[in-house]
């Protein structure tokens, strides 16, 4: 199984510094992209196409959308439907990243059904999951994940392509502040995750992806890619300059 380095470059960048970052990251990766590892670029939606042709033809890298309405086309003002981001040449898309449930006011049933629509659109899809700090000092890591988890896949067929799914977790403490959930931390929730997959799948459960987010920098990505379970990265700050993302999807 290829690890997934996803970027998610959130509400940054013009169309120009957009693309222009994109081809800098494929110059990078070009002939030193390891084999095992596959790229994937989330820019916003008014980027989608400077990015798309920025890395078309690269190896191995690969355009998703942030978000989307789990509905063909109608009257939802404001929204994006799969079959456009698939129109601008995405392949993944992201569900219940912790700003979109927290800010925006996502809540569990429309993650749900938004993974399960995208699914069904032809996207790949990666389920964001993860609790907040006084939730693991709760000690109520394994019951949010679960409630997450069991929302968020609801919906999805028992045999669904392990490639097609993916799960990232990101504690939510962790996102965009700089702390890092530690090694033991990292490999419990993985574990934690993992041990729900194969429940919920079967033997599929242990080739869905699992990737980790949270303040991913060039100098920890290697450690935490070397954690069981651990199978990428989703990652927010130091994905928007292309130094330091090729650093990490390297590492
Ligand atoms: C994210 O956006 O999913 C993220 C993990 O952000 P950061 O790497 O900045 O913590």
């Amino acid at each position: 199984m290829k690890k997934l380095m996803a970027a998610n470059w959130k509400m940054y960048k013009l169309r120009e510094e957009a693309g222009a970052v994109a081809a800098d990251l494929a110059a990078r990766l070009a002939g030193v992209l390891p084999e095992d590892r596959e790229v994937l670029v989330i820019p916003p939606f008014t980027a989608l196409e400077a990015v798309g042709q920025a890395i078309a033809g690269a190896p191995g890298l690969a355009l998703g959308g942030q978000n989307f309405y789990p509905s063909a086309q109608g009257a939802f003002t404001g929204e994006i439907a799969p079959e456009m981001l698939l129109d601008a040449g995405c392949r993944y898309a992201l569900a219940g990243h912790s700003e979109r449930r927290h800010i925006l006011g996502e809540d569990d049933a429309m993650v749900g059904r938004k993974v399960a629509f995208g699914l069904a659109s032809g996207l790949s899809m990666i389920l964001c999951v993860g609790e907040k700090v006084e939730e693991r000092q709760g000690g109520q890591l394994e019951s949010v994940l679960a409630r997450q988890l069991t929302a968020g896949l609801a919906e999805v067929a028992a045999d669904v392509s392990p490639a097609a799914l993916a799960i990232a977790y990101e504690p939510v403490w962790a996102i965009g502040t700089g702390l890092t959930a530690g090694p033991e931390e990292v490999a419990g929730a993985h574990a934690v995750v993992r041990a729900f997959l194969v429940d919920r799948f079967g033997p599929t459960g242990s080739k869905i992806r699992i990737l980790y987010g949270g303040s991913v920098k060039p100098g920890n990505a290697g450690q935490l890619l070397g954690i069981d379970n651990v199978d990428g990265v989703l990652v927010g700050g130091a994905s928007l300059l292309a130094e330091s993302f090729a650093a990490i999807v390297t590492a």
